[in-house]
């Protein structure tokens, strides 16, 4: 058991230092060197970034805020989170990822932001806001209950985090994938099941607050947002 999440970790490293930061690092820009499918990736991942970003428009208040944003990417959320004013503490467990989010942070002449590469059991602190967004698709579901965890205990206030929801459906889509991999190399992906992400939330003391479902054809993440009850 231990063994072979140990393996996840250091395959989805790896793979997001070299052929995923390519692919990835398309996908989350603005380059037109990508195929239909990246191109419908890319769309669902902006809705997912676009509704946490109007959630934060309508409360308002972010300016002067922590965000500590795990599995941050290229930058796609803790960019504007920064832009409207709030504090960025932002890791990724693959360097070459963390230092594309800060190149463009840096290239957009952001000061209050900081990006460093970390997996994300081993970021420390408290934050007002934790993010975590499409990165649990990488845990196997054995990891999954204390990763939550550890993300709770980084937050204040309040946790937003994404999951590839573990439907019959999706379940089949994966099969299909499985059966026609295709000619890019990719990491295992994993589905989660709804009612075990809500059960550790609350067992961490948290109750949602704010949910969304973003769906495509190549792309679907459930989206929570919760708070810690005080
Ligand atoms: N959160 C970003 C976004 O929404 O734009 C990136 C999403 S991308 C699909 C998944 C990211 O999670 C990759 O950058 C990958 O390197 C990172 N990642 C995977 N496992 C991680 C871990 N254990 N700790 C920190 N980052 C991790």
């Amino acid at each position: 058991l231990m063994a072979s999440s140990i393996d996840d970790k250091t395959e989805v490293r790896d793979y997001f230092n070299t052929e995923g930061f390519n692919r990835w690092n398309k996908i989350y820009s603005e380059s037109d060197e990508v195929n239909s499918v990246q191109l419908d990736i890319r769309t669902g991942h902006d809705q997912t970034i676009q509704k946490i970003l109007n959630w934060v428009e309508a409360d308002g208040n972010i300016k002067g805020k922590t965000v500590c944003d795990c599995g941050c990417g290229v930058g796609s959320l803790a960019i504007p989170l920064a832009q409207m004013g709030a504090k960025i503490n932002a890791s990724d467990i693959s360097d070459s990822m963390a230092g594309e989010a800060a190149r463009r942070a840096k290239e957009l002449g952001i000061r209050n932001a900081k990006f460093y590469t970390s997996d994300l059991e081993s970021v420390k602190g408290k934050y007002n806001t934790v993010t975590c967004v499409d990165v649990a698709i990488h845990y196997p579901s054995d990891k999954m209950g204390e990763m939550i965890q550890h993300l709770c205990g980084l937050a204040d206030d309040r946790l937003i985090i994404s999951f590839a929801p573990k439907t019959w459906y999706y379940v089949f889509l994966k099969k299909i994938g499985e059966l026609f991999p295709g000619p890019s190399k990719t990491t295992r992906a994993y589905l989660h099941e709804e009612s075990f992400v809500r059960d550790q939330l609350k067992a961490a003391g948290f109750e949602i607050a704010r949910e969304e479902m973003t769906a495509t054809n190549f792309y679907f993440s459930r989206l929570l947002e919760a708070k810690r009850i005080k």
